[in-house]
């Protein structure tokens, strides 16, 4: 950074600080071991910030302003700069302060200090890169402000051939739900596409009619949840552009979640009725069945396969629809055309009917309901996983960023821990 003679030019390295058009005047070292590097501008020229005109006439230097830029072998480093000023000769000798590429006016820190800022973000607080990096909370916040935006830039956009909505809930038990809209590439890629403050039908039309035409002939499916809001927004879309062909799928999960959560129900009911019957001695022995009940037949170890046998023994009830909610999956598993898939999960449903459950009922009638829209998803069987792996993700995100309540900075924290790495790394 500076030249030194002799024996400790051993111990320097001598590196560019690669910011444009800077020289550096000085650097000092402070009590604390961070770096100060004062720099000066090289650029002898200035836009007017009134007329637009190229300005020459130099006119000194205004305040010093203070940089935070990147870390120096662990230590912090600020930049000094005094920025030049010009005056307009058009503009009745307006000053001017000169602008260069490497930081913005007001902010505290270099731009790239601020990718910097946004790297350590992902998958992280704000707390907790303020801490690490000694940086203000209203600092690592402002950088956020600074550098990602808070819906999507469509221009990132080439193709949106399945769209994902779904929802969370921001605040448990007050029934406040946020829209999630995403998409995935044909690279695999996932993209945000939105944080809608609710899952109106009005809201969802609105968003779906903020899509640049120019991506009309990339739209193919809409991948959801069974909820009508979403369902009627995609339809009401498509009908007011007959040159969008757009075919609502419901997500595979979804139907899984439902006609699971019978399962679930005649468990509770079962093991009630157990708890009372049985002796506790026996009862002990089909403890703990929540897990294995839950994982999927193929998944389950000799020891919890024995545990099952056990609670099925006890409850036939039980073990039937284990295996009911089974066959469904393997349906969904199974490499079936439309056609094909229509008939297996009709016979599937005849047999629960036929049979002494009844605690398939509520997804039969789910099942009627939105029949023909789950059974798009054998059209094309493209792999819905991607919104239940972004689902996860995004719970992370709600979790780790408790008391975010705001629509825009959801987006702008999900975008980051979506795009963060391709973006800033
Ligand atoms: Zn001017």
């Amino acid at each position: 950074m500076s030249n030194h003679q002799g024996l400790k030019s051993r111990n320097l390295l001598t590196f560019p600080l690669d910011l444009p058009e800077v020289e550096v005047i000085r650097v000092e070292i402070n009590e604390g071991g961070d770096y100060i590097v004062t720099v000066e501008s090289t650029r002898n020229s200035a836009i007017c910030q009134t007329c637009g005109e190229r300005l020459t006439k130099f006119n000194g230097h205004g305040r010093e302003v203070e940089l935070r830029h990147l870390p120096i072998l662990g230590h912090r480093v600020y930049i000094r700069i005094r920025p030049k000023q010009y005056e307009c000769p058009k503009c009745k000798g307006k000053m001017t302060t000169q602008k260069l590429d490497w930081y913005e006016s007001k902010s505290p820190h270099t731009k790239a200090y601020d990718r910097h800022l946004m790297l350590q973000l992902v998958n992280s607080t704000v707390e907790d890169v303020s801490r690490k990096e000694a940086v203000g909370y209203d600092a690592v916040e402002g950088a956020i402000v600074r550098c990602i935006q808070t819906s999507v830039n469509w221009d990132e956009l080439t193709e949106l051939q399945i769209i994902g909505i779904d929802e969370i809930a921001m605040r448990k038990g007050h029934g406040n739900f946020v829209a999630i809209i995403t998409t995935q590439q044909s690279d695999g890629h996932v993209a945000l596409l939105g944080v809608l403050a609710d899952r109106q039908k009005e809201t969802v039309r609105q968003f779906l009619e903020s899509i640049p035409q120019r991506l009309y002939p990339t739209l193919e499916k809409v991948c959801t949840d069974m909820w009508e809001g979403y369902a009627n927004a995609v339809t009401e879309f498509a009908a007011a552009h007959p040159e969008v062909s757009l075919e609502v799928v419901i997500d595979r999960f979804h139907v899984a979640e439902n006609y699971r959560e019978g399962v679930d129900l005649l468990r509770k009911q079962e093991c009630r009725r157990l708890k009372k019957e049985l002796s506790a001695e026996e009862y002990a022995e089909i403890q703990g069945v929540l897990w294995p009940l839950r994982k999927n037949h193929e998944d389950l170890t000799a020891d919890e396969q024995k545990k099952l046998e056990r609670l099925f023994e006890r409850s036939p009830d039980l073990k039937l629809a284990y295996s009911f909610r089974e066959a469904l999956t393997s349906i969904f598993e199974m490499q079936l055309t439309k056609e094909e898939a229509k008939e297996s999960i009709l016979a599937w449903q005849d047999k629960v009917r036929q049979s002494v459950l009844t605690c398939f009922d509520k997804f039969l009638t789910t099942l009627n309901n939105w029949f023909d829209k789950i059974l798009n998803y054998f059209a094309g069987r493209f792999s819905s996983g991607f919104v239940e792996g972004l689902n996860n993700k995004i719970k992370t995100t709600k979790r780790r960023c408790y008391g975010i309540l705001q629509n825009t900075t959801l987006f702008q924290r999900l975008y980051l821990d979506l795009e963060g790495y391709r973006r800033f790394a």
